[in-house]
């Protein structure tokens, strides 16, 4: 009887310890409509349940640091390489082993600690009529002094901006991207501000002649079910840039496992099933971005209307690595 007893409790004490252990919690940046398939998918399959925190980027990675070796996260999943650069930097994340992750996701859309799931591109915006397509096929041609008083751009600590201004020096040198950086202030049209649909906003109405966007804001403006922003878009030309060089500068979003996970093994899962066919379809198109794996095809127009395009594969460690250096150009170029 007493035996029995024991095993019953066992019995029960590994059961109360499984069910446990079937939960992940999530913090993330994401928050679109396709993510409640992603995430019920994965629950459906695995059985293990998601908690989610999502807030914005910058708060959520403020909140692990704070929480500390006390955080229940598990997972950290934001957008842009600088950001996941940071989260890198403080420590946050755990290097895993993992070789569906490793024959899945391309070596350049990887570190040791924080994997990419989806790609999106910094595209030229510029002003039909007051800017030729032929004067901006590259960025180096914003800082031309043939825009001067043209240029408009969000703010330089911007992750977007910063993870540009790291490929320019991994592909050319600190000193040519802070003669970049300089040409682009002596170009402003006024002082940086506003996110990157204001900055297309401002080039359609011809406040600025040219201007910088993140590919998923110039879809989500061509598939606009208003007609005043598809007006707007009519006025507005899209370049990628540097085709004949290095390929338009790609960025990504993506995650890592934290280090203080207390659910390791059900974050590798999800980790590993982020990667999948079907989760790479929802979490690319939830926001107008291209699948991380490159067997994956999607079916999106507002992708397909901006058409082909070479992109530059340089590896996003390499954006990580110079995120420092990039601030510190836009500074000293007086890039606020
Ligand atoms: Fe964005």
């Amino acid at each position: 009887m007493k035996l029995k007893t024991t095993l019953l409790a066992t019995a029960i004490a590994s059961l109360a310890f499984a069910v446990q252990a079937e939960e992940l919690n999530l913090y993330s940046a994401r928050h679109y409509q396709t993510d409640e398939a992603l995430y019920s998918n994965f629950t459906k399959q695995t059985g293990i349940k998601i908690n989610r925190i999502e807030g914005k980027e910058d708060e959520l990675l403020e909140r692990i640091k704070n929480e500390g070796s006390n955080s229940p996260a598990d997972i950290f999943l934001t957008v842009d390489a600088a950001r996941l650069a940071k989260a890198h930097e403080l420590g946050l994340f755990t290097p895993i082993s993992s070789k569906v992750l490793e024959s899945r996701i391309p070596t350049h859309l990887h570190t040791d600690d924080w994997y990419s799931f989806s790609t999106r591109a910094r595209v030229i915006i510029y002003n039909k009529s007051s800017v030729k397509a032929e004067d901006v096929q590259n960025y180096a041609d914003l800082a031309n002094p043939k825009l001067k008083g043209k240029f408009c751009s969000r703010s330089g600590s911007h992750p977007y901006n910063l993870s540009l201004m790291a490929s320019v020096i991994a592909h050319d040198g600190e000193a040519k991207a802070e003669e970049w950086a300089k040409g682009m202030v002596a170009n402003f049209a006024r002082a940086p501000k506003g996110g990157d649909t204001d900055q297309i906003k401002a080039v359609s109405a011809g406040e600025c002649g040219v201007a910088l966007s993140n590919t998923y804001y110039v879809a989500r403006l061509l598939r606009s079910t208003k007609v005043e922003e598809l007006k707007m878009m009519e006025k507005v030309g899209v370049v990628w840039p540097n085709q004949a060089t290095t390929g338009t500068h790609i960025n990504v979003s993506g995650g890592g496992v934290l280090k203080t996970a207390p659910n390791k093994a059900a974050a590798i899962k999800f980790m590993e099933y982020l990667a999948s066919d079907e989760a790479q379809r929802y979490f690319a198109d939830g926001n107008n971005e291209w699948p991380a794996v490159e067997s994956v095809k999607v079916a999106n127009p507002a992708l397909d209307a901006l058409g082909k395009f070479k992109a530059d594969t340089l590896p996003v460690k390499n954006l990580a690595m110079y995120q420092t250096k990039a601030q510190m150009i836009f500074d000293r170029a007086g890039f606020k």
